[in-house]
Formats: structure tokens, sequence, C-alpha cells
């Protein structure tokens, strides 16, 4: 066992954390307000490579493991845990396409997305089922050379301004979730309209739902093999559910460290806040709770960089992590008094920010259903 960070890892974290500090953090809360696409700040962060961190450098992406793509989403979210899902989508997207699509496919889109030129949607989750992911109903009916595409699907991060999305569709009606296969959609092709939604948080990640009618893409679109998509998407969220632990740790990390700061100037009583057990115990708690938090994401991240199975420890990453973090925002916020209340600090909006990460990617109780089948078997749970 070894828990230092490698060269490489020490010095991409301190290229990052010096971006994020100077670029990212002062403008957090300002994008939040805009609810608009963050066009200059996704440049910013193309520019860094931060689009392209898995994807194998033929593809023009920085090839690096697991557990580095994991320490660099933790630094940005400590500036903006909405820029994140920008990672977090090209890593979705950039792994089920190294890993399942056609060389022209991969050739076309991979490099696009490593630069931040081309964003890409991942569309699962339908009106009528999310954690029972299997029961899609948008169809795919091969037409010739084409399949074309039918139905809605909902709750797709960044659609909005997304350039193509990976559509998860029925290809086989009788076979469950041996019938769903993945293609690539343009999202100009003829037969797509969105819908934007109006979000508690995460505001600028353009969240909103997708119409198919007669859209048609040619058979090379398809990701992977027919029928095969479902065990492809299960297994790169074992990857993303680790990244989006670390970047709820990121958030968490961050907001604990500015609490740390302001309860040790604030006074009461003739003496700085953090003088009461009250007040130091909360961070001291949280502190361990997120370090706990965050070596099982990061050894999560290395169990899959060494091929090891890691289904129940990504799931315990999404199930438990993004709650811990909740509740230590929540903890902060009321560690700041009135101050954390308002929207002149950053503490409110990470706390509704946070908060989508405990329902996308799989709920807690799903993850559960995940850890508990390790425990026991499929035959028991
Ligand atoms: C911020 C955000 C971003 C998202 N981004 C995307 C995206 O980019 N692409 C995409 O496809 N989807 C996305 N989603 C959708 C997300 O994946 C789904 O919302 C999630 O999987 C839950 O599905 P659902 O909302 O349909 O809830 P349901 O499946 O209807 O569940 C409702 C409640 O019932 C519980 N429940 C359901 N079944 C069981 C069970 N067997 N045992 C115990 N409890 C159960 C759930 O845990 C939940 O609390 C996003 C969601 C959010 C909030």
């Amino acid at each position: 066992m070894n828990f230092s960070y490698t060269d490489d890892q020490a010095s991409i974290t301190s290229a990052l954390n010096g971006f994020v500090a100077s670029t990212l953090l002062a403008g957090y809360m300002r994008r939040d307000r805009d609810g608009m696409f963050p066009e200059d700040a996704w440049q910013q962060m193309a520019e860094m490579g931060l689009f392209g961190l898995r994807i194998p450098g033929e593809y023009d992406g920085q090839e690096l493991d697991c557990v580095t793509a994991g320490l660099a989403i933790e630094a940005v979210a400590r500036g903006d845990f909405n820029l994140c899902y920008g990672i977090l989508n090209s890593a979705f997207v950039g792994d089920l396409m190294a890993r399942n699509a056609s060389e022209p496919l991969r050739r076309e889109w991979l490099p696009r997305l490593a630069a931040g030129d081309a964003r890409i949607s991942v569309c699962l989750t339908e009106p009528h089922c999310g954690s029972d992911a299997a029961a899609i109903r948008t169809r795919a009916e091969r037409d010739g050379d084409d399949f074309v595409l039918n139905g809605e699907k909902a709750s797709v991060t960044l659609v909005m301004a997304a350039d193509a999305g990976v559509v998860f569709a029925r290809t086989d009606p009788d076979a469950g979730s041996r019938g769903v296969s993945a293609f690539l959609v343009p999202l100009d092709a003829p037969g797509v309209t969105r819908h934007p939604y109006a979000d508690m948080g995460s505001k600028c990640i353009l969240r909103g739902s997708l119409f198919l009618d007669d859209v048609r893409v040619p058979e090379a679109n398809l990701i992977g093999k027919l029928n095969g998509a479902f065990g492809s998407a299960m297994q790169t969220f074992e990857y993303t559910r680790a990244l989006i632990g670390l970047m709820c740790v990121g958030a968490a990390m961050q907001t604990l460290e500015e609490t740390i700061a302001y309860t040790s100037q604030r006074k009461a009583f003739g003496q700085p806040i953090s003088r009461n057990q009250g007040v130091s115990f909360p961070a001291a708690e949280a502190w361990s709770r997120l370090e706990m938090a965050r070596w099982h994401c990061l050894r999560t991240l290395w169990l899959r960089d060494q091929n090891l199975p890691h289904n129940a420890e990504a799931a315990v990453c999404k199930g438990m992590v993004p709650e811990i973090c909740v509740d230590v925002i929540r903890d902060c916020l009321i560690l700041h008094g009135h101050y954390g209340y308002t929207q002149d600090l950053p503490i409110e909006q990470r706390l509704r920010d946070v908060c989508g990460q405990l329902i996308a990617d799989g709920t807690p109780q799903i993850q559960k259903i995940i850890i508990a089948r390790h425990l026991y078997g499929r035959e028991f749970v």
C-alpha cells in the first residue's frame, strides 16, 4: 500500500488548486445567479485538459489513471461544484465510448470531447423510470442502414447546451436489460427537441428533457454491441460514482475550511466561538467523516485502476458520501449563524447544489440494494 501522491499527481493537483483559487471560485455564485451555460469557465477548463482526463492519448486526451482523475474533480469542486458536471459527463461518455464505440465514431467524437468542443449528454432516465433504468421505453428501430429513435428522455444534465447525446434506447422489446442499446445522437438532427427545467440548485448545468420524434441515425452511431449497452453503462457508472463522491467531498471540505476560518474569528461571550466544543466538535466530526469518505473514494478508483472488482465500493461512494457531504455543509451553514443563510456566502448554494447528487446517478436506496446484493448474493435481496 502506498498512500502518497505520485509526482504527476502532486503537480496536477497543485496546478489545479491554483487555477481553482484564482479563476473558478470567484465566479461560483455568479454562475448560479446567471443560470446560463458557463461558456468562459468551460473554455478555461478545456485549456486545462479537464474534459479529456481519461481519454486515450491517441484521441488527444490526457490518458490519466482513475485516481488522478478523482483528484482533479475533487480540486475543481472546491471552486465550483457545478462545473464538475462537465467533467463527469465527459468521464462517462469518454469511458463508454473508448471501451465500446467503433473506431470511426471514436475518431469523430473523442478528440472534440477532450477539447471541450463537443458537449455530450448522457440520456438514460425517462419520465416513468430512473431507478428502474432497464424499464426504458424509448425505441430504436432498424430501417435499412439507419436506426430510427422515438421517445422521451428526462432529467438530462447539460442537455440545453449539448451538441450530442448518448441515448439509451430499447432495441429488443422483450429482453429487459438485455434489449438496450446506446446511440450517439447529434442534437441538431431533425426530430430532436428539448425543454429546460427550473431546478433548486446546479442551475448552470441546464438540466432538461429530450424528445426524439423519428430521429434517424446511421448504424455507425451504435455504441458497442446491439442490445449490449446496459451492462457497459453499469460498468461506467462504477467509475463515475467514485468521481461523484470526490466532487461532493471537494465542495464539503472547502465549506469546512471556510467554516473553521470563520468560527475562529467570530466572537460571542467574549471569546472566539470555536472555543465552545459545541462549535469545534461538529467541525472535528465533519473533518473525520470527510477524510474517511475521501479515502474510500480514492481506494475505489485505485481498485478500478488495478482492474479489481469495485461494484459495491462504488455504490458506497454514491450512496453514502453525498449524504455525508450534505450533512457537513448543513452543519457548516448553522455554524455561520444568520450569515450562512444569506446569498452573500456560497454555503446555501453548496447545500442546494450537492443535494442534487443525493438523487443523480442512483439514489442512496438503490446503492444500498447494490451493496446488500454484494453481501448476501442476488438471490437473497
Ligand atoms: C441533478 C441531477 C442530474 C441528473 N442527470 C442525469 C443525466 O444526465 N442523465 C440521466 O439519464 N439522468 C439524470 N438524472 C436522473 C437520475 O439518474 C434519476 O433521477 C435517478 O436515477 C432516480 O430516478 P427517478 O428520479 O426516476 O426516481 P424513482 O426511480 O422514481 O425513485 C423515487 C424514489 O423511490 C426510491 N426507490 C425506487 N425504487 C426503489 C427500491 N426498489 N427500493 C427502495 N427505494 C426505491 C428512490 O430511491 C427514490 O427515492 C439526474 C438527476 C439529478 C437530480
